[in-house]
């Protein structure tokens, strides 16, 4: 994530060049015969100048020679021993990239605020920037609770699950921008509880899963409530995730995200996902939300928005909902390579329908 805002060092291009393999001319001169006066390659400068009635020939990403205003492209023109037939117009500036087209030296390019992807790099590469201030990554506290977790290198009793919050959480920690910490889990007690997310407000970010439900032994609330916390929200009406605690103590935001797996997947892209990107510097996080077309019917009980299991084509042209079987069924959040976002009052769909999708 960019911490700095970025200036060309020069001008870009730094001076006219050609766009096309071909004759630099003057745009007056043709149509016509000209007189092939010399060469100029990628890397070279020509010494000379494009009088009338004479062309150079040009090959791509060479500078345009003094005098010259255009080029046609080789295609165009045939070429008889010292002399080169045009027989088209050019405009003034065909095939030329003028110089400060693309960006004129000191004005800024990239602002601060925004994560470096794959031409972020080529343009610092471009203007010479091999070192560049950005974000500390964000710390992220991840706190599993709950009596029934194991390990997951251990073999759960019947009445026992592995941990696949602090793992899933961990994964979209990291792609966010953020440092995963995973902590050991919180059993359902308060001292446990409180132990644990004492040390996790010492992190940037804290995210619990699970024991924010209603339950008699769902205390997560209660121990933030008794550290000071301020909740700006512990409720969202989509399914799954209606549980979901949104707050701030020690001076450190954290997230009760509920601990059904699905629940936690969907709450943590649409809500704590942009709170690590923030954490980490972004200026404008955003969701990848895409529309497309269902391939069969569709119908759901109105009230709350869902974000259920799907398949998307390769082309994003076509989705499919996952049949699923609750907010906890991981196989089928496996399955799905994106979620379908289904409005909270509209009731049905037919096939072909546009609806929105968000990616995985
Ligand atoms: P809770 O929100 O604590 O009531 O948890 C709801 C359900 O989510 C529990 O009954 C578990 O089945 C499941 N669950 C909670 N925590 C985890 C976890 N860390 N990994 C996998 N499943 C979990
Ligand atoms: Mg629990």
């Amino acid at each position: 994530m960019l911490a700095e805002s970025v200036a060309a060092d020069r001008d870009y291009p730094p001076m006219a060049r050609s766009a096309r393999d071909g004759f630099a001319v003057r745009a007056s001169d043709v149509p016509g015969e000209l007189q092939v006066i010399g060469e100029v390659r990628a890397g070279e400068k020509f010494s000379g100048e494009v009088g009338v009635g004479d062309a150079v020939e040009i090959m791509t990403g060479a500078p345009i020679p003094p005098g010259a205003d255009a080029v046609v492209m080789v295609e165009h023109v045939t070429v008889n021993g010292s002399s080169v037939n045009v027989p088209r117009t050019l405009r003034s500036g065909e095939n030329v990239s003028p110089q400060g087209s693309e960006a004129r030296g000191g004005e800024t390019l990239l602002d601060p605020g925004r994560r470096l992807g794959f031409a972020d790099v080529a343009l610092l590469a471009t203007i010479g920037r091999s070192r560049v201030s950005v974000f500390r990554k964000p710390q992220v506290a991840i706190l599993a609770t709950g009596d029934e977790i194991v390990d997951v290198d251990e073999t759960p009793a019947s009445h026992q699950i592995r941990n696949s919050n602090s793992q899933s959480i961990a994964v979209q920690v990291a792609r966010a921008g953020g440092c995963p910490r995973i902590l050991p889990v919180a059993r359902d007690n308060y001292a446990s509880t409180r132990e644990l997310v004492e040390v996790g407000l010492r992190y940037d970010l804290l995210l619990l899963s699970g024991g924010v439900s209603a339950g008699k032994y769902d205390i997560v609330e209660r121990v933030l409530a008794d550290l000071g916390a301020e909740f700006f929200f512990d409720r969202v009406l989509i399914q799954p995730g209606q549980p979901l605690v949104f707050g701030k103590a020690r001076d450190k935001f954290f997230f009760g995200l509920p601990g059904n797996p699905a629940s936690t997947m969907v709450t943590f892209e649409i809500f704590a996902r942009a709170a690590v990107e923030i954490l980490g510097g972004e200026k404008e996080p955003m969701l990848p939300l895409l529309w497309s077309k269902l391939t069969g019917e569709f119908r759901h009980k109105t009230g709350l928005m869902r974000f259920l299991p799907a398949r998307v084509s390769a082309d994003g042209a076509e989705v499919s909902p996952i049949r699923w079987h609750g907010s906890g069924d991981v196989p089928s959040q496996a399955r799905a390579n994106a979620f379908l976002v289904v409005e909270a009052d509209r009731e049905s769909w037919a096939a072909g329908d546009s609806i929105r999708v968000l990616m995985k």
